[in-house]
């Protein structure tokens, strides 16, 4: 019989750790997952979970979204890639730059990682600077140029394998915006990077007046402006965090949901610089003046089920039912942190919910005193919910999709309060 415990095992003698990606690790063993649908998914044992990681929140849809399959299969049937150029790219480019205010232009990528680097590649040829400044605690892709600063409070080097010359481009802001106009001044910095929800998903909200005001500052300094949107793009509203406040960065970082959940991604932004990236148009002795390749970019496969996810996304009906979802899941998680007499928080924008260990605020909180989580609880916390059939993405933090219901929301919230109880009575 095929048990989450034998796969683990064969994994471990093919793959680093049994795993493809750093946090599916998991002792003793992670579930393997078999199937999903909407806002549940089963392992390979039939166990189901009620599913609040919704593919690392790449399916604001929910799992397995029949138009996005629909769409899919039917691509399949004329061809999945030819690595030529196709009309559906097109489409799926007009999407973008229909409901994303600041993508006057629009180039695909293969991940969201890859996005970063090429926006950040973009940033340095057109400022002609080479510094980045980032802010403390924000993720932008696991590559060398930005994955400084990514873990809060931590300025050290972020990998082994990191160049220290590439990690000495990098400077580290707080979300603070006089921090930030200080360090500023510093003239070899070029580009501007943040997260627009915040850190990690909204983990670390950022101040109110944060991006307007770092808009300014980015116009003032001369600095090329950077929303990563990978998370919020299409899920704060149908135009990301941009549409919803009002500000426009000079170019946006776009995964996840921009590809209907599947793989890949994009960049879009202000014509001025994404012309960079025109062959037609040589500059310097370099056509194009910024390369960018990747065999898989805007796959017809993949540009399917965007174009159908688009079209879904677009009315802000999606984005209505997660944010009413996560609003339930995270009152509820309050009402039982109040009943238990536990001093901590459910809180989030959009629809996301994260959770605070450390009293019942997180005003004025560094990113590193809101993140600094006390392990064993969290760890408890995390586990017996798996074990009860809740698949919460990380250990405080998960996102909604539209396929959740009030009814999985509540049991949901039943087994979270039945999993604190335990952890508080052991
Ligand atoms: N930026 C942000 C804000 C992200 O959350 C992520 C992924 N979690 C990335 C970039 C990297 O995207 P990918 O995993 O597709 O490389």
């Amino acid at each position: 019989m095929i048990t989450n415990a034998s796969l683990a095992d064969r994994a471990r003698r093919v793959m680093p750790g049994g795993v493809s990606h750093e946090l599916r690790y998991r002792t003793p063993h992670p579930s393997y997952i078999a199937r999903a649908l909407g806002a549940e998914k089963w392992d390979v044992e039939g166990k189901r979970y009620i599913d609040f990681k919704l593919g690392a929140a790449s399916q604001l849809l929910g799992n397995s979204c029949p138009q996005v399959i629909e769409a899919v299969a039917g691509q399949l049937t004329r061809t999945p890639y030819t690595g030529d150029c196709h009309a559906l790219e097109i489409e799926w480019a007009e999407w973008i730059h229909r409901l994303m205010p600041s993508a006057d232009l629009v180039r695909f990528t293969g991940s969201g990682t890859e996005s970063t680097m090429l926006a950040l590649r973009l940033g340095r040829a057109y400022s002609g600077r080479d510094k980045v400044l980032r802010i403390d605690g924000h993720f932008h892709g696991w590559h060398d140029m930005l994955l400084k600063g990514a873990k809060p409070g931590f300025e050290g080097a972020p990998s082994l394998g990191v160049p220290q010359a590439i990690a000495d481009l990098t400077v580290i802001a707080p979300s603070s915006l006089n921090a930030v106009a200080d360090l500023l001044a510093d003239d070899q910095i070029g580009t501007i990077f943040v997260e627009a929800s915040g850190a990690n998903y909204g983990s670390v909200p950022l101040p109110d007046g944060f991006l307007q005001g770092i808009r300014d500052l980015a116009t003032q300094t001369d600095k090329v402006l950077i929303f990563d949107e990978v998370i919020t793009g299409f899920r704060w509203s149908p135009g990301g965090r941009q549409a919803r406040d009002g500000v426009l960065p000079d170019l946006t970082t776009l995964a996840k949901i921009v590809t209907g959940g599947l793989p890949g991604g994009a960049i879009c932004g202000k014509a001025e610089i994404m012309e960079l990236l025109d062959p037609g148009k040589p500059r310097g002795g370099f056509a194009p003046p910024v390369s960018h390749k990747g065999t898989f970019n805007a796959a017809p496969l993949v540009a399917a089920g965007a174009i159908a996810a688009m079209e879904l996304l677009s009315t802000g009906e999606v984005q209505a039912q997660a944010d009413a979802m996560a609003a339930r899941l995270r009152d509820g998680i309050n009402r039982c942190f109040e009943s238990r007499q536990i001093s901590a928080l459910a809180y989030g924008d959009s629809s996301t919910c994260h959770l605070y260990f450390g009293g019942r605020s997180i005003d004025g909180l560094s990113a590193a005193e809101i993140r600094t989580v006390p392990a064993p609880l969290v760890n408890g916390l995390r586990n017996g919910l798996l074990e009860r059939g809740v698949d919460f993405m990380s250990f405080t933090s998960c996102v909604t999709s539209s396929a959740h219901t009030p009814e999985l929301v509540d049991e949901a919230i039943e087994i979270f309060d039945e999993t604190l109880a335990d952890l508080v009575m052991n």
